[in-house]
């Protein structure tokens, strides 16, 4: 072109100095050029013409038919909170919440969802912002069709593309996406005549669902495909908890993502979004309040966008968004139950759940897990003055459960948590109960047994361990030799002081074997080993490695449901990725001791925390029953308590990272510690009282009995309280005239 211009001007010139008047040049040019684009287009819309009469007739005839099937292959591995309202019959997602998902570079991420779980907000910020008239053509827009074979010709930058969202599911569907040159006029041809024939075979309710599924939603680092996925990563919630504003940050990037996305370009977002908004006002969707608010709504991306598997199974820390101590433990048990049931290794199920597609159902109550994750991080709970972070070193963990073995929160430090799956300690960990050892271990075996009643007398005396006097008492105060007052006391008062002779006395009865094979095999503790079956570990809970605390809690239940003992679970039900139940958790429970004995057991240890020398004394709560043990471990290297309110069963540790000595003046007592962090939630518990969850059952009677002899009470005794026993194990009546 520049050429032949340059050949033109010449003469031109020349014409202008023979004198020949300007104008009649002009309009010659003129004429010249009008007459070169009139044939121009002529010949392109000939050629044009030629080549769309081809391929309409080819694509006529051969143009198959795009099926919209539902997809279910989804990969994303998802992590469910808890929802007590979770109807499983009726499986509603409105239910469910999303706490962790896998995701790896590497995939597609995509999760099927149905158009009836798509809320309306969401079906609209799509359709206004991509095909308004979606509910009118029949699968083809001409005019914005003939808009986009323009553009082809003249890109502009500035079209919407002209795709209805019925090409656009095509598209999609299809991955049939050349947009230049001869091959885009032949795409979109097939896409026109594709899309007439799914509207011909679809509702438009059937075209928008596979649409709102496949369409692309992703960031530059990840391939997230439909609304579902997109609500996953970006928001944490299931498509059906979307708000507006959601719906417009989704709709609005649509036209493309990864410049789009709220994650890598927010400012781009807000643009789109704003765009979005626009258009639903415009079309009257939305009422111009709706409007302002959705647009001025700050988005709250999920925090845990970068939870992705990817990194996190290849552990790469830093720059990834932080797991929590519950989910790590939900993440080890799927892994062990995908594990079981498909009968693979732990490292071949631990693939499989990143990339498998299933849905995991935890038993996390998030709010309690954060609130619990606070309380732990504020030094004032555990130390008596302000002491400097540095110097506090003072490891802690926490566990909460209900009465089914469903832990509800755990803890496993002070700290912010730093590491992805390390160390953690409320499950891994494995340290010395101490004295909470012994409700478990010889108490209530032994009440099982009727080797005693709660108003026995026992003497405070050391029994013969190879030779030697033992065990000594070690008091909260004393470490004083033996420690022994040779005086005789009632069960429940050598259970509110901890003493150790006692619980001696009862494990020589029963013998060590006895009582070992009692924590295993009912109480499912799983740390002991054959050097644990002896006199010290399983009076004083001196273990070989120790007690997991999860393990040592869920013990405790059987303290408040009846002496039932369940599995402590942090997942209740995986689902593959068809939907298919492969691990939920039953309702079987075994009978560990009598629901008499739990029941009497209870009452017992109410004194603990009630009694004004009892060792939990500073656990007790302003509104709520709370019975429980402390437990100090030899050389007060481990402080615990474990505490059962009518809702839950929770306990507490404390501990170093290496056995020292705790200077118990810079701490709080352990019972304190335990209400600090826990008194709130279990003064806001639903039930207030035992009586509400854990009645006294028929085979118990409430009696007096004289704190002379411990016998039932008679006409003659001053001095009564009230007992509580097995009605097939009822001491006589006392006679004494006192
Ligand atoms: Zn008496």
């Amino acid at each position: 072109m520049e050429q032949k211009r340059r050949n033109t001007t010449s003469p031109r010139r020349k014409k202008k100095r023979k004198g020949t008047h300007p104008v009649v040049h002009v309009i010659k040019a003129i004429g010249t050029l009008l007459l070169s684009i009139f044939l121009i287009v002529i010949i392109t819309l000939s050629i044009f013409g030629t080549v769309l009469t081809i391929y309409v007739l080819n694509f006529a005839d051969t143009t198959t038919t795009v099926t919209l099937e539902k997809n279910t292959q989804s990969n994303i591995t998802r992590f469910l909170y808890d929802n007590p309202d979770y109807d499983a019959e009726n499986d509603d997602p409105m239910d469910e919440h999303v706490l962790y998902y896998t995701m790896r570079n590497e995939y597609r991420h995509f999760l099927w969802v149905d158009l009836e779980n798509i809320p309306q907000v969401v079906q609209d910020a799509y359709v206004y912002t991509e095909d308004e008239r979606f509910y009118n053509h029949d699968g083809v827009d001409f005019k914005s069709t003939f808009a986009a074979f323009v553009n082809i010709f003249l890109p502009t930058g500035r079209s919407r593309g002209g795709s209805t969202i019925t090409q656009q599911t095509v598209k999609n569907l299809t991955g049939d996406n050349a947009t230049e040159g001869v091959s885009g006029i032949e795409r979109k041809i097939r896409e026109v005549f594709r899309s007439i024939n799914v509207e011909k075979t679809y509702t438009k309710d059937d075209i928008l669902q596979s649409y709102l599924n496949v369409v692309p939603a992703g960031t530059q680092q990840y391939d997230i495909v439909g609304v579902q996925a997109a609500a996953n990563f970006y928001f944490g919630k299931d498509v059906s908890e979307l708000d507006l504003a959601e719906a417009a940050c989704l709709a609005g990037m649509n036209n493309a993502p990864a410049y789009n996305n709220p994650i890598d370009n927010i400012k781009n977002n807000n643009i789109r979004r704003k765009y979005c908004l626009d258009h639903m006002l415009a079309a009257g969707a939305i009422s111009s309040q709706e409007y302002t608010e959705a647009l001025n709504e700050p988005l709250e991306l999920a925090g845990n966008f970068d939870y992705s598997s990817e990194t996190v199974y290849d552990g790469e820390l830093e720059e990834q968004g932080m797991t929590d101590w519950y989910l790590d433990a939900a993440i080890d048990e799927a892994e062990e139950k995908i594990a079981a049931e498909a009968g693979i290794t732990i490292q071949e199920a631990h693939d499989k759940l990143a990339d498998g597609g299933y849905t995991v159902y935890t038993g996390v109550d998030i709010d309690l897990q954060r609130t619990i994750e606070k309380k732990m991080q504020d030094a004032s709970n555990f130390t008596t003055y302000d002491m400097d972070p540095e110097e506090d070193t003072l490891w802690s963990a926490f566990v909460c459960m209900d009465y089914k073995g469903n832990v509800k929160a755990i803890c496993s430090s002070r700290k912010e948590k730093t590491m992805i799956r390390g160390l953690n300690q409320a499950v891994d960990g494995k340290r010395s109960p101490g004295s909470c050892i012994k409700p478990i271990a010889s108490y209530a075996p032994a009440l099982d047994q009727d080797l005693m009643t709660m108003s026995s007398f026992f003497n405070d005396r050391p029994i013969k361990n190879n030779g030697e006097d033992w065990p000594v008492n070690y008091s909260e105060y004393s470490k004083e030799e033996g420690n022994w007052s040779y005086k005789d006391m009632f069960t429940y008062q050598m259970l509110l002081k901890s003493l150790n002779t006692m619980p001696a006395q009862l494990i020589e009865k029963m013998t060590p074997a006895y009582s070992f094979n009692f924590l295993k095999s009912k109480l499912d503790i799983s740390t002991l080993d054959d050097r644990d079956c002896n006199l010290a570990p399983v009076t004083v809970g001196a273990f070989t490695e120790g007690l997991h605390l999860d393990e040592l809690v869920g013990a405790y239940m059987i303290f408040g449901n009846g002496g039932r003992k369940y599995d402590v679970d942090y997942v209740y039900r995986i689902e593959d990725s068809a939907g298919k139940i492969i691990y939920e958790k039953n309702d079987g429970y075994k009978q560990a001791i009598s629901d008499s004995t739990a029941y009497i057991m209870n009452r017992m240890m109410q004194y603990v925390i009630n009694d004004k020398e009892g060792t939990g004394r500073y656990a007790k709560l302003k509104k709520t029953d709370l019975v429980g043990k402390t437990g100090t471990s030899e050389d007060w290297c481990d402080l615990n308590f474990v505490g059962c309110t009518p809702d839950y069963v929770s306990g507490v540790w404390i501990g170093y990272e290496f056995m020292e000595t705790i200077p118990t003046n810079d701490y709080q007592n352990i019972g304190a510690i335990w209400k600090n962090i826990f008194g709130d939630i279990a003064d806001s518990e639903e039930n207030k009282s035992f009586n509400d969850t854990f009645p006294m059952p028929d085979t118990v009677v409430k009696l007096n009995f004289c704190t002379r002899t411990g016998l039932i009470a008679g006409a003659g005794c001053s001095s009564q309280i009230p007992g509580y026993y097995k009605a097939s194990n009822v001491p006589e009546y006392c006679y004494g005239g006192h």
